[in-house]
């Protein structure tokens, strides 16, 4: 739930029960904004009672089956809540209509752009890709890693530690993933989340933004004989089918 003032929006409710807690926790709360940005139940099962409920505004993706009614959004659309713009990214992949939200400007304390990006790209890993083609995900992942370093990547899912193990079996030798892997290990065990991450950690740590990186490949094609060095594409396929299979 991000919160200005009075005011507050959520982004992919998919039970509405824990944001009815945070509203009752703070009486005079109101939700103007629910962001959605793919749609799976788990992202979407809680808009239609937060919307009848409080009256929020809902956004989504103008080309999916999300509960009506709502604001349909499209790339380069911006969604005005909490008298904040958030730009929208189509990232196709995870689903065929996939999009994302960016704060570039977040209003103080906040100091730091933040990304709302669904099941596109977790920490250490990315969405499966049930609906898009392994050239749109790369595309649409090659979009959130142009956003600033200090982005916070605000995930839908908290998969970092099992991401992890994947990426390590990509980059044994990856310091900066060794690093990540101890501090996101020491943060689980004490109960806390390893999210918001950082966008210029996932550059140096997830093998999903990495796919160019002569490592990356080279781990690729040990896994996958005959993937051509030069085909990024192909490289990435073959990473996210590992991924799948990896256990
Ligand atoms: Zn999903």
């Amino acid at each position: 739930m991000l919160q200005i003032g009075a005011q507050a929006a959520v982004v992919d409710p998919g039970d509405a029960g824990p944001v009815f807690d945070a509203l009752a926790r703070e009486p005079g709360l109101e939700l103007a904004a629910i962001l959605v940005t793919h749609h799976h139940g788990d992202h979407t099962g809680g808009v239609a009672a937060l919307r009848e409920a409080t009256g929020a505004q809902v956004f989504g993706p103008a080309t999916e089956n999300i509960p009506q009614p709502f604001t349909p959004m499209r790339g380069g659309d911006h969604a005005q809540a909490l008298g904040l713009r958030f730009e929208v990214i189509d990232v196709p992949g995870h689903t065929a209509g996939h999009i994302a939200y960016v704060l570039r400007e977040p209003p103080a304390p906040l100091s730091h752009p933040l990304l709302f990006c669904g099941d596109t790209l977790f920490s250490g890993g990315c969405g499966r890709l049930f609906e898009g083609t392994p050239a749109q995900m790369l595309a649409s992942l090659d979009a959130l890693a142009a956003l600033p370093d200090d982005t916070q990547v605000c995930c839908a899912h908290e998969y970092t530690l099992s991401n992890l193990r994947f990426a390590l079996a990509v980059e044994p030798g990856n310091g900066a993933l060794i690093d990540y892997e101890r501090q996101c290990q020491a943060l689980r065990a004490q109960g806390r989340p390893t999210l918001p991450a950082q966008l210029a950690m996932e550059r140096r740590t997830n093998p999903f933004l990495r796919s160019r990186e002569g490592t990356v490949i080279a781990a690729v094609q040990a896994h996958a004989p005959g993937v051509q060095s030069d085909d990024e594409v192909a490289v990435f396929a073959a990473l996210r089918q590992w991924k799948n299979d990896f256990r």
